[in-house]
């Protein structure tokens, strides 16, 4: 197979020449933002650290992080490195708790963005004549315009669905015959559903490889999606804060991780607790530094998103370092009787019992001081009619999985075939009703 890539010399180039591109470029970043983003600076004074301070990579270290509520104290424009007059578009997150982040982006920060789209859609085997079924959402959310623009970049096709109306989708999908496929992954398994419900087998569609992102999802996940909708399933990564879609992308060779666009964000992993770096190749969170964004140039941010780097090369011969599948998120953390749950280690193990579907919710209470976890998951339709006595195997089969996988006793209520709100965009599956 001959790999494509969209831009060679980048993508393939010896690590030490990255890295010094790395270190440039991280130079003039740390100078400008000191001059020009005045909560930065202060933040830098306070740290005792100045723009000449940063001689090697090493020394991104020693610069203070940035968090969401750096961006929300700042709200709106507080954080931006440009006048307004520079900004030709702003994306904010939703803001279902707290303020809403903002995000804007100059003239080049946009072309900045479709290149690192259009170069993560190759990555994925996209190539002009593909036509991409986009049903990220379009809005203020990043998802939808980000990949949007990224697609008419490379010259393929783009088809701006966004979300919603599953029918309608399918039925566009089909009869435009799109071969790529951009959503959540909760998404997807939403219109597989909705396929099989109206009869429409995903063999006759034109679907060749589906772009998931925006939430974790496992393995196991990967696999059924792949098998309900006939394609290969890749995975994307990207946070408003740090640009959009596209900070990162699953090759087609890679088994374990996303190359992360190196020349534009330099990544970290750090504790989350002490916030110190950790040695490569070890789990914990994902720190980014924007290196070329001009509107809103973001040093350290600490994405709670947890995962690992990979530096080993990878059989498609980029260079860029991978980071594994994020596996959780240290703020979907649940702590329940002490022990770290993250969702993403349930729908591990629900994925191996045959009798349920992906689709779950994990409920959390207090009852007097002692934490429960409850689990509602849906039954196959094809054992939902089965007797009592099976069904409660089912569940106890669950409860014993999830002991052993996790440490923790849990009790697991089935529920009907399709009886779990579906998603538009990203899945709820915690409903934490502690009152801490
Ligand atoms: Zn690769």
């Amino acid at each position: 197979m001959k790999i494509a890539y969209w831009n060679d010399e980048i993508e393939t180039m010896p690590r030490a020449g990255l890295e010094s591109i790395q270190l440039i470029r991280l130079q003039k970043l740390v100078t400008r933002v000191y001059a020009l983003v005045k909560p930065y600076r202060q933040k830098m004074d306070a740290a005792g650290v100045r723009p000449e301070d940063i001689r090697s990579l090493a020394d991104l270290q020693r610069l203070p992080f940035m968090v969401k509520n750096d961006l929300r104290d700042n709200y709106p424009f507080g954080l931006f490195a440009v006048s307004l007059d520079e900004i030709i578009r702003l994306h904010a997150s939703s803001g279902t708790t707290g303020k809403a982040t903002v995000v804007g982006y100059t003239e080049k920060d946009i072309v900045t963005w479709s290149n690192i789209v259009a170069r993560a859609l190759v990555c994925a085997g996209a190539h002009k004549g593909d036509l991409i079924h986009n049903a990220y959402g379009y809005g203020l959310f990043t998802g939808g315009l980000g990949a949007h623009y990224g697609i008419e970049r490379l010259g393929a096709t783009a088809i701006p669905v966004s979300g919603g109306n599953s029918k309608r989708q399918i039925s566009i999908m089909k009869d435009f015959g799109a071969t790529i496929l951009l959503s959540t992954p909760s998404y997807a398994l939403n219109l597989a559903e909705a396929m099989d419900s109206l009869g429409v087998d995903p063999k006759s569609l034109s679907l060749r490889v589906g772009i998931f992102g925006a939430e974790p999802w496992s393995e196991n996940m990967r696999e059924e999606v792949e098998r309900k909708l006939n394609l290969k399933a890749t995975d994307i990564y990207g946070l408003s804060e740090v640009m959009g879609p596209g900070v990162a992308m699953e090759c087609l060779l890679s088994d374990k991780g996303m190359h992360i666009m190196e020349d534009h964000f330099l990544p970290e992993i750090i504790d989350p607790d002490t916030g110190e770096p950790l040695p490569p190749g070890e789990t914990g969170e994902l720190v980014f530094t924007t290196l070329t964004k001009e509107a809103l140039p973001i040093i350290r941010y600490r994405t709670r998103d947890i995962s690992r780097l990979i530096y080993e090369p990878c059989s498609c011969g980029r260079t860029l370092v991978r980071m594994e599948k994020v596996s959780g998120r240290t703020d979907d953390m649940l702590i329940i009787r002490g022990v770290n749950v993250f969702p993403s280690q349930v729908e591990h193990v629900l994925m191996s019992v045959d009798e349920v579907e992906p689709h779950y919710q994990i409920v959390v209470d207090r009852v007097g001081n002692l934490d429960t976890m409850q689990l509602h998951v849906e039954v196959g339709e094809q054992f939902f009619s089965d007797k009592i006595k099976q069904l409660q195997g089912i569940r106890q089969h669950i409860q014993k999985e999830i002991k052993d996988y996790l440490g923790i006793t849990c009790k697991v209520k089935l529920v009907e075939p399709k009886s779990i709100q579906r998603s538009e965009g990203k899945a709820q599956r915690v409903i934490d009703n502690r009152k801490l």
